[in-house]
């Protein structure tokens, strides 16, 4: 072969490899671009507006975001907690409020099309305004405990939550009862990464457990079951009677089967009207004897842990990353999405 064959034909691998060593190191890019999108927080805190639907006069009202939180801290958590708790619940409810900018909620497209957010817990995030704060807390109460609140939205300005580059959805309750947190595919259906189990720190609470009695009669009525006509014998663990299925970790059962129809504990709750999901049946005569742990669904930050872990002196940033898993703290930022 030539020599000036051989240089060209070298030249020629040389230039191959150079474009498959490009294509190489540019992959990770590409493939970044391709599917991450741009998920940079492009939001100006300093102007973010919101349009909330108050369930209580039926209108929806534009509030700037931080004006929102401070009304959500006052309807979701006693201002009577620490004030790192109460910074935490900030950011878990700018962080909620963000989600629902970025994420519509279909079920608040429902009842308004104009807005983004309800005012009614069963649906996002409950909300109060100063005129209810007013009310519940007395002229005094009032001046102390919105200042309270204030002072914990002003000191986290602006910060939500991201699991990589995504906004979090933070799920949060009133108590686990001091079971610990639930993982999220334990209560829904999906799993989400940073909503998993902790456990929590020993809280006494007036949520702790809760008994009542229901009787067989009003459970016949809202699941159209005949638990009435079991033996007291066949109550629990018949087809006749009541299953409870698949415990999860903490001990909340996920399933109860009523007379052989199946529904979730979260459904069983909700109907129920019951503090919370995590719950014992017991029969006592017609009625059902139920005790209840805790308060609300148990996923997420658990706010009575979080108020304990203040009372030690954790920090808002150190209670948020203990009950949301991996998640850090980002800044709104104005860019080219706000
Ligand atoms: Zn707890």
């Amino acid at each position: 072969m030539p020599s000036w064959l051989r240089k060209r034909r070298k030249k020629r691998v040389l230039k191959y490899l150079f474009f498959m060593a490009l294509i190489l190191l540019s992959l990770p890019w590409l493939l970044y671009l391709i599917f991450s999108g741009d998920k940079h927080i492009h939001l100006d805190g300093d102007t973010l507006s919101i349009n909330l639907y108050n369930h209580t006069t039926k209108q929806v009202e534009k509030l700037k975001l931080e004006e929102y939180v401070v009304g959500v801290v006052a309807a979701e958590m006693p201002a009577s907690f620490p004030l790192e708790a109460l910074k935490a619940q900030a950011v878990a409810a700018r962080t909620y409020a963000v989600k629902r900018l970025q994420v519509p909620d279909p079920r608040v497209k429902t009842i308004d099309r104009l807005a983004d957010i309800s005012s009614d817990p069963a649906i996002n995030q409950a909300w109060i305004s100063s005129e209810e704060m007013g009310k519940r807390w007395g002229k005094l109460g009032y001046v102390v405990n919105r200042n309270k609140i204030i002072k914990a939205v002003a000191e986290t300005k602006n910060q939500v939550l991201v699991y990589g580059e995504e906004v979090i959805d933070p799920s949060y309750h009133a108590s686990c009862g001091g079971y610990g947190t639930e993982n999220s595919e334990d209560v829904w259906k999906f799993a989400i990464p940073y909503l998993r189990h902790v456990p929590c720190v020993d809280h006494e609470d007036r949520h702790k457990a809760v008994v009542q009695l229901v009787s067989l009669h009003k459970i016949d009525q809202l699941f159209e079951t005949q638990l009435q006509s079991a033996p007291a014998s066949k109550m629990f663990n018949s087809s006749q009677g009541i299953v409870m299925k698949e415990k999860t970790g903490t001990g909340r059962f996920k399933k109860v089967v009523l007379g052989g129809k199946t529904i979730t504990t979260s459904e069983f709750r909700s109907k129920m009207a019951l503090p919370s999901s995590h719950f014992e049946l017991e029969l006592k005569g017609a009625n059902l004897c139920i005790t209840t742990h805790g308060y609300g669904h148990g996923v997420g930050m658990c706010q009575y842990g979080a108020a304990e872990l203040a009372r030690t002196g954790k920090r808002f940033d150190e209670i948020l990353a203990y009950y949301y898993q991996g998640v850090k703290l980002a800044g709104l930022a104005p860019g080219k999405n706000g």
